[in-house]
């Protein structure tokens, strides 16, 4: 069998892979690139059916025999560290195509305490597409986009900053309940009803995940729409004690799920929003699992839509791209997602029915819509599950921008419902109407509110936090409240209470 890789279109797609096949040869899509095979006796004839310009020279070419090809699906380069003498055909980062024997390979995929999945390659399969959205003018007046106006970069630097201060966020660690306990109460703080609910690990260890919910106000029958992200981190080299920052994984999609949750706190929605922050991902999705599991069949069949974040800060494809991972039961979700990205970013877009290894995979399990955004494909980032997984490898603007495309999703998928046009917010006779820009204004300054708030918490937790500080904090949380109050909103008292700082 001799392999090589070529460029291709998407114009040329399905002309390119008729032509594979009648040469007698097979081919599999990554993106923009074609993996193509064939055996020796046709590869010249398959090779010729491309110009040399299109031969992709940064990847590699040769032979092998065709029952040792193998599909590579990993976390970071899990699979490339725990299998360093593994030949690697072709790299995409997520994705590998790798010569195994199949005796091997079928051992690596029994393994249930890896970050990677191995399959014997299928022939002529799409792995994942990628387009560059047609750009479409970004709406500003409508209420879709006021919730991506909402979605601020200073926000999400903060919450990130907050979640690595923790030596570690492992699942078991108390830790890993500080941080859960910090995010209940931000959650809190923004209006959302909140609860903590506990997870089964193995061992009789616990976990912890964090549960945010508001009803919608639609008058009709209202769905649900689930936003998630594991809030646990994992040093495999290091082991339980060593640090585990979890900056990229997943400490960017928590922080995303925040500051989400934060630019949806001051509108109102037709169906319900959920924002759950799981624990027990690293050790086998089990936060994901097991609420899937709780969920009553009502609640199954009125779920709209689940969308998760896991590592959306770390930039690995040129352009960059994100990468929108689902299946068939989710490809409407894809379509919208991919909607948003064309309206309110500048990202490529890749797409794959391959389900893998992260918190939507149980909702898919048993038939509920989901899909994960997670940064693109090309190379990866080599620090996930490791003590170097930190804030300096995160690229604030690009996980703002998949925080955009996200914001604008959940937007249409809840019904964002349009402010009336004095709009409303001033609540009783005495108090002044309030125009839709000063409202605009007003949630933009509560964000930062939060995000100070946020620091606040982290500095109290250092032990650094002098009176003069909790003095600031007093009269912060007396301007905040006085401007909720003033934009009728009601204040639920109940910023971050480990924090002691109320
Ligand atoms: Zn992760």
């Amino acid at each position: 069998m001799k392999y090589s890789t070529y460029y291709i279109d998407n114009k040329t797609f399905d002309d390119t892979k008729k032509s594979i096949e009648k040469a007698g040869g097979w081919w599999v899509r990554f993106g923009t690139d074609m993996l193509t095979y064939a055996a020796n006796n046709r590869w010249s004839d398959v090779d010729a059916r491309f110009s040399a310009d299109k031969r992709n020279a940064r990847q590699n070419a040769g032979s092998v025999r065709k029952s040792d090809m193998h599909l590579v699906v990993q976390k970071g380069r899990t699979f490339q560290q725990e299998n360093p003498d593994a030949e690697v055909l072709y790299d995409k980062g997520r994705y590998l195509v790798v010569a195994m024997s199949p005796a091997k390979a079928k051992q690596l995929a029994k393994r249930k305490d890896v970050c990677f999945h191995i399959m014997p390659l299928e022939e002529n399969q799409v792995v994942f597409e990628e387009y560059v959205p047609k750009r479409t003018e970004a709406p500003t007046d409508t209420p879709e986009a006021g919730i991506v106006a909402g979605v601020q970069k200073s926000v999400f630097e903060s919450y990130i900053s907050q979640l690595v201060s923790y030596p570690t966020r492992l699942s078991t660690s108390s830790h890993y309940m500080e941080a859960a306990g910090w995010a209940n109460g931000v959650l809190a703080g923004m209006g959302y009803g909140t609860s903590l609910e506990t997870v089964s690990l193995s061992g009789g260890k616990t976990s912890a995940n964090v549960v945010a919910k508001r009803q919608g106000n639609g008058g009709i029958a209202r769905e649900n729409i689930i936003v998630v992200a594991h809030l646990d981190s994992v040093n495999h080299p290091g082991g339980a004690s060593a640090d585990a920052p979890g900056a990229d994984d997943n400490a960017s999609g928590s922080a995303g799920l925040l500051t989400l949750a934060a630019a949806c706190s001051g509108h109102e929605f037709a169906h319900d929003l959920t924002f759950i922050l799981f624990g027990g991902e690293e050790q086998g999705l089990h936060g994901s699992t097991q609420y899937v599991a709780s969920l009553p069949p009502a609640e199954r069949a009125r779920t709209r839509a689940v969308l998760n974040m896991d590592m959306i800060g770390s930039v690995n494809a040129t352009p960059p791209a994100v990468l929108l991972e689902g299946a068939t039961l989710s490809q409407s979700l894809i379509d919208g997602l991919a909607t948003s990205a064309a309206q309110f970013t500048t990202l490529t877009v890749q797409t794959s029915l391959n389900p893998f290894a992260s918190d939507h995979v149980p909702f898919i399990d048993e038939g509920i819509p989901a899909v994960l955004t997670i940064e693109g494909a090309d190379g990866a980032n080599s620090a996930i599950h490791t003590g170097d997984d930190t804030l300096d490898k995160i690229d604030a603007d690009f996980a703002i921008s998949i925080l955009r495309m996200n914001a604008g999703f959940i937007a249409a998928e809840a019904g964002v419902i349009k402010p009336p046009a004095d709009c409303g917010c001033g609540g009783g006779a005495d108090t002044p109407p309030v125009t839709a820009e000063e409202a605009q204004a007003a949630r933009e300054l509560a964000l930062h509110y939060q995000a100070l708030f946020a620091q606040y918490s982290r500095l109290w937790r250092d032990g650094l936090l002098s009176s003069a500080d909790y003095g600031n904090w007093q009269s912060a949380r007396a301007a905040h409240d006085a401007l909720m109050q003033q934009m009728g909103v009601a204040t639920p008292h109940t910023y971050p209470q480990n924090a002691g700082l109320y």
